[in-house]
């Protein structure tokens, strides 16, 4: 039976399980896991992980479980536990019914650990941190023997059994794996299994314990008692792996994962590190995870981001083990791209300039059709109300034009407007101050939908009727960070100094079309000419709703 994907771009990943299957191993089995830990929400460096892990189970008809690492307990809350299921779904992900916490497994992990003790491969050692650290020795020394490297089996697993039940304070007694202290890889030197820690109490296990086991230790037990074929992680981990392995092979345990290595993405102009994610949350430089500038999945959703568009930028990103920067310019080619084809056009204008069209009767109102989508007839039309008073873009009226190129409105000169009629602007009305606040136009009602033989207007631009209009907020999103890598400056700055002050602009009087107040949250439209907006899913709809933009309608960062 050949399970061989082709659906996907191939990767070394893919090219690895391929070999496998062709041997049998793992009886032809194929089984993944995303194992995120709760101290945060996801970003898309972890959709990447998402979508290979789970990607992989759907074309080779494997599984893929989502697993929350949680031996970490007082970073952790629920609140980050319920999010990540939000996420991981919304990304259109299924772990069918296979959650897990590695906290079930705590039990197992206990006796796991007596085993090695009995075996004489793992040991409680009264070293206080500061000095395991010391001991450790360096990359070019070999580290020293823990003098309780030595204690009896049966010493230490009464003193093992003693710190589950509380008798030693946090940081009296760790339980360290008996490996090697020379050996060259530092994580070999007798790594810690568990810790004590009092006080927490446990999103999952509350109170029921008070020593907690490593990743290390935790992890590789986690997959191997899930039936994990293939334990895909980053790189960070490539030197970790041997003690993976160690663990693995000194239990009584059937199944052994083979733990593969692939590099982190990282993204320009952001950061990735849920630590530094956190701080901008607890520091209020952002509104919080779900802000819209923030690479996570919950701020990318808000900001109007769709599934489809997340997947894409991951498949496009693809898998290798080479440091890698992706410019945010691919992110949101992808986001464009799917939006061209997705999003229904409306008409919005953000910066307002009145216009009356003085030939145009008083209190006629007119229901002109207009295409949901140029391309698109399924999309269907919508009626938008044409009447004497509208507004226009402030950009989109000149009195002298800057160049020739100038296609809109300049004093005297003629547009169309989008799906109405060529006005002609016959007089520019300013205030004291020299402001222009209104234009006085003229419509030609022979140019309704469609130029008349012989008749070139080039310019075309959008309107709203002003007595129809919904005024509204719209929030336009710039990148989070004037630095392409803000955390990885050589200058001794801090990736805090980078935040880029111009990241949110609030337009507090904006006029949508009418159609737009039964907007709904998680549709992005395009607002022509001006870019792709959806209703801001928290502050959202209401008397005066709030849109936020999603994307630009073309990169015009560089040029800014
Ligand atoms: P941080 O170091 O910022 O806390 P993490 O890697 O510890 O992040 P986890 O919750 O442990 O976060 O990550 C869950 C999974 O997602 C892991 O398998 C991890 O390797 C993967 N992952 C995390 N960040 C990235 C990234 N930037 N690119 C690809 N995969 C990632
Ligand atoms: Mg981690």
């Amino acid at each position: 039976m050949s399970q061989e994907s082709d659906h996907k771009p191939s990767n070394f990943i893919r090219q690895m399980i391929d070999e496998d299957l062709k041997v049998n191993k793992n009886d032809g089995r194929v089984a993944t896991r995303f194992p995120p830990e709760p101290n945060g929400y996801l970003h898309i460096g972890h959709a990447k992980s998402i979508v290979l892990n789970f990607g992989i189970a759907e074309d080779y008809h494997g599984t893929c479980n989502l697993r929350f690492d949680d031996t970490n307990p007082h970073k952790e809350n629920i609140e980050y536990v319920e999010a990540i299921q939000d996420d991981v779904k919304w990304l259109g992900f299924d772990w069918d019914g296979r959650l897990y916490y590695a906290s079930d497994y705590f039990e197992q992990l206990y006796g796991f650990a007596v085993e090695l003790m009995q075996a004489g491969k793992a040991y409680v050692c009264d070293l206080n941190a500061e000095e395991i650290r010391t001991y450790r020795g360096t990359l070019k020394e070999p580290g020293k023997d823990s003098p309780y490297r030595n204690r009896s089996v049966e010493e230490n697993l009464d003193l093992f059994k003693r710190m589950r039940a509380g008798e030693f304070e946090d940081g009296a007694k760790v339980v360290r794996a008996r490996i090697d202290m020379a050996s060259p890889n530092i994580n070999l030197r007798d790594p810690t299994l568990y810790r004590i820690r009092h006080g927490v109490i446990h999103h999952q296990t509350g109170e029921a314990w008070c020593i907690y086991p490593m990743y290390d230790y935790t992890h590789p037990i986690s997959d191997a008692l899930e039936g994990i074929t293939h334990s895909i992680c980053t790189l960070e981990f490539e030197d970790h792996r041997p003690l993976y392995d160690w663990i693995l092979d000194n239990i009584t345990i059937a199944c052994h994962p083979q733990q593969i290595e692939f590099s982190r993405l990282n993204l320009q102009y952001t950061v990735m590190s849920k630590r530094k994610l956190t701080e901008l949350v607890n520091e209020g430089h952002v509104e919080g995870w779900n802000d819209p500038r923030m690479p996570t999945i919950a701020g990318l959703r808000r900001r109007g981001f769709t599934p489809a568009s997340i997947r894409e930028f991951c498949e496009r990103i693809g898998v290798t083990k080479s440091d890698n920067l992706v410019e945010m310019g691919v992110l949101e080619d992808c986001i464009r791209t799917d939006l061209n084809i997705r999003a229904p056009r409306r008409m919005a204008v953000l910066h307002p300039l009145k216009v009356v069209i003085t030939d145009y009767p008083e209190g006629r109102v007119e229901p002109l059709e207009i295409a949901n989508h140029p391309q698109d007839e399924t999309m269907g039309s919508r009626q938008i109300p044409f009447c004497r008073e509208i507004y226009i873009d402030r950009a989109d009226f000149e009195e002298v034009p800057p160049n020739n190129k100038f296609k809109r409105l300049i004093a005297g000169g003629e547009v169309r407007l989008r799906g109405a009629y060529v006005i002609r602007c016959d007089e520019v009305i300013k205030d004291q101050s020299g402001e222009i606040i209104e234009l006085h136009c003229s419509h030609d009602a022979a140019t309704l939908g469609a130029n008349p033989e012989g008749r070139k207007v080039k310019g075309v631009i959008h309107w709203v009727s002003a007595p129809h209009a919904l005024e509204a907020e719209i929030r336009l999103y710039d990148r989070l960070f004037s630095h392409p890598t803000p955390d990885a400056t050589k200058d001794g700055t801090n990736y805090t100094d980078h935040l880029n002050p111009d990241s949110l602009r609030t337009l507090s009087r904006c006029f949508v079309e009418a159609s737009l107040s039964e907007a709904e949250p998680g549709v992005t439209y395009q607002f022509e000419r001006e870019g792709y907006f959806c209703l801001d899913s928290v502050l959202g709809g209401g008397e005066r709703p709030i849109f936020n933009r999603t994307v630009t309608l073309r990169d015009t960062w560089e040029k800014n």
